[in-house]
């Protein structure tokens, strides 16, 4: 394993073990639930609006890829405007779908998942399930 491949995994595990934004919102406005039969994953995001701006939470059982890539979403969204958050979303498909560009920050850990098919979906679950709560918000 190189280095950057350990460094990926460390960021992987870190978000697994102490995930951001874990919880529930007392009075979520905006929420969906999303589901991936290919492995069982299963998430829970909640978002409310305050000025404007994302406040999200999220639940997820399942794998740690799909529980990192939840995890590194909600803070990558946190404090965005909702248009932006689904400019995130495209971005984050491509990126997963095999385009050229790369992403920033801990969300590159995920570069690695490209390899396994399979594994998309779980990367991706938590994306589309957000998309769902932001677009049954409009
Ligand atoms: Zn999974």
């Amino acid at each position: 394993m190189s280095s950057l491949e350990a460094l990926y995994q460390d960021i992987l595990l870190d978000h697994h073990r102490s995930p951001r934004n874990f919880g529930e919102l007392e009075a979520p406005q905006m929420k969906a639930e999303g589901f991936n039969p290919m492995c069982g994953d299963r998430v829970c995001v909640q978002l409310n609006l305050e000025n404007e701006k994302i406040v999200p939470r999220f639940k997820a059982e399942g794998c740690s890829i799909c529980l990192a890539s939840a995890s590194m979403m909600t803070e990558e969204i946190e404090g965005l405007r909702c248009e932006e958050a689904l400019e995130k979303i495209a971005e984050m498909r491509d990126f997963m779908q095999g385009g050229e560009k790369n992403l920033e920050g801990d969300l590159s850990a995920l570069s690695g998942v490209k390899r396994f098919p399979v594994r998309i979906k779980c990367a991706l679950l938590p994306w589309t399930t957000l998309k769902e709560a932001l677009d049954a918000k409009t």
